[in-house]
């Protein structure tokens, strides 16, 4: 298939990391104005992987100025034009997918199998989809003729740093809009291997811009005055901050954010399956995921039952070297982000719940967490309401199905949800009382580029992927 990955030994030699990074604006890669640099380590052994530019006031002013210069040209070519070289940028993206699932697991700590089977299809396949959409706007139902909207201003985060630069940059092109994207300062060598990526593929300067640098500098270009598009992915506080700074301006505005999914099962769920489910759903990129299957509310009748399967399926998962194709766990993105999950770990010991996680060796350097279980979980517990964003699983169990409902939707979020049934009829009846914009039903964080995704109440705005993540890039 079009998607098809050659399985290939993997080892870091697969990729050449250049000691050093540059900005890419208009076309080509420069040092920041100022001159300044940041370090991003590997997460698995804390080495410096490589030195990157860290863009100030000038150079945001500077990308955006390209990214208007190329809008002019960009916008008034025929769809199918711009179709062309999305096509070229996804055949690109399968032809280097070994480097970059490479330079990926580098940076982000994220096992290798997951880059390889997981983030770079569904890149690929994101672009593919959105090229066979931009000579069609016309029929997208939109009106017959629907507008780009501009200079796309988008900031995306650490988890799935390509996936989410993909889901960001390939409607923005379809659509005829030019971009401007901020990588998250953990995570910036894909997005730097895919500007070079754009240069082979022959894309016109200024149509993609990356910089690179912290928060300050994303807050910076969401405010730039000549931006008309703001797509943010990242922490409820800050996407709540960005609202702020778009509110009053004539920018559009999507905010993914984060989430405390509900993977509820039933009685009647065959066991197995349902373990496999609730692993994926909990510990699939070290549960660095918005749409986590983090709150697993588990029928009374079964809850023995069930977590005696998990705690031994537990027991087997593979902690260790990122790049080694048997992991099943890898490393924790930062420091920040593991002292984080410890908090909120510790948190749940000391209101009450029961921490358990199997026997494991954890590497002696980069940043580790076991894979963690707590039950005895009331809905008032930190770790039941707060999103922890790391491998730890909160057990609450339910009586009957309204219960399960109400226990699901008692949450800000409103990202994801999984139910675990034989019973057609009651997955029906529960995904339209579920107050979340992705329901899944005997399976777990499944992705398809022709499928919305996006949250109810503080889990954001907006739809981005399929049809519907046309609208977020068109005057309509
Ligand atoms: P974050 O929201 O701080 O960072 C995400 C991106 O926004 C990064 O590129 C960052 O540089 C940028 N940024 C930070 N402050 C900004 C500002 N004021 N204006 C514009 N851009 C800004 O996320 P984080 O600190 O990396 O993670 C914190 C928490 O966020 C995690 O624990 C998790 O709960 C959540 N999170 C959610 C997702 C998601 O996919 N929904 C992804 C990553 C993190």
């Amino acid at each position: 298939s079009a998607f098809e990955y050659a399985p290939a030994p993997q080892s870091a030699s697969v990729v050449d990391v250049a000691p050093s990074y540059g900005l890419f604006i208009d076309g080509e890669f420069r040092e920041s104005a100022d001159g300044k640099v940041f370090k991003t380590v590997s997460p698995s052994t804390e080495e410096v992987l490589s030195e990157v530019a860290q863009a100030g006031s000038e150079d945001v002013q500077a990308a955006v100025k390209a990214a208007r210069r190329a809008f002019e040209k960009w916008s008034a070519l025929p769809g199918a034009e711009r179709a062309k070289y999305l096509f070229r940028i996804a055949r690109i993206v399968q032809e280097r997918s070994r480097e970059l699932a490479v330079l990926e697991t580098l940076d982000n700590g994220k096992p290798i199998r997951e880059t390889r089977d997981a983030d770079l299809p569904l890149v690929a396949a994101h672009f593919f989809y959105y090229a066979g959409w931009a000579d069609k706007l016309g029929h997208a139902g939109y009106g017959p003729d629907p507008k780009p909207l501009g200079v796309a201003a988008q900031v995306i985060p650490w988890n799935f740093p390509l996936l989410m630069l993909a889901w960001k940059i390939a409607p923005a092109l379809a659509t005829g809009n030019t971009v401007v994207l901020k990588p998250a300062e953990t995570t910036p060598l894909s997005a730097l291997f895919f500007a070079d990526i754009c240069r082979q593929a022959g894309l016109p300067r200024g149509v993609v811009n990356i910089i690179t640098g912290d928060g300050p500098v994303g807050a910076e270009l969401v405010a730039h005055e000549d931006v008309n598009k703001v797509a943010f992915t990242g922490s409820t506080a800050v996407g709540k901050e960005i609202a702020r700074t778009v509110a009053g301006t004539r920018k559009k505005l999507t905010l993914e954010l984060g989430g405390k999914g509900a993977n509820i099962v039933f009685d009647d769920a065959p066991i197995d399956q349902t373990v496999e489910g609730v692993v994926n759903g909990i510990f699939f990129n070290q549960g660095q995921v918005c749409c986590a299957g983090s709150r697993l509310l588990v029928q009374e009748s079964v809850a023995d039952e069930l977590l005696e399967s998990l705690k031994r399926r537990l027991g087997t998962l593979r902690v260790g070297d990122p790049l080694d194709k048997n992991t099943d766990i890898g490393a924790i993105n930062s420091a920040e982000q593991l002292a984080r999950i410890t908090a909120l770990a510790e948190a749940g010991e000391a209101e009450g719940a029961d921490r358990w996680s199997p026997a494991c060796e954890l590497p002696s350097s980069g940043y580790w967490f076991a894979p963690t279980l707590f039950t005895g979980v009331s809905q008032a517990h930190r770790i039941a309401r707060e999103e922890i964003f790391g491998p730890v699983l909160s057990v609450l169990t339910f009586r009957t199905p309204d219960e399960a409902v109400a226990k699901a939707n008692n949450t800000p979020y409103g990202l994801s949800a999984g139910i675990w049934t034989e019973k057609g009829s009651r997955i029906l009846k529960m995904a339209s009382k579920l107050r979340a914009g992705v329901v899944w039903s005997n399976t777990f964080n499944k992705f398809d580029p022709t499928s919305p995704f996006g949250g109810y109440k503080e889990s954001g705005f907006g739809r981005e992927g399929g049809r519907h993540g046309l609208e977020a890039y068109l005057d309509v």
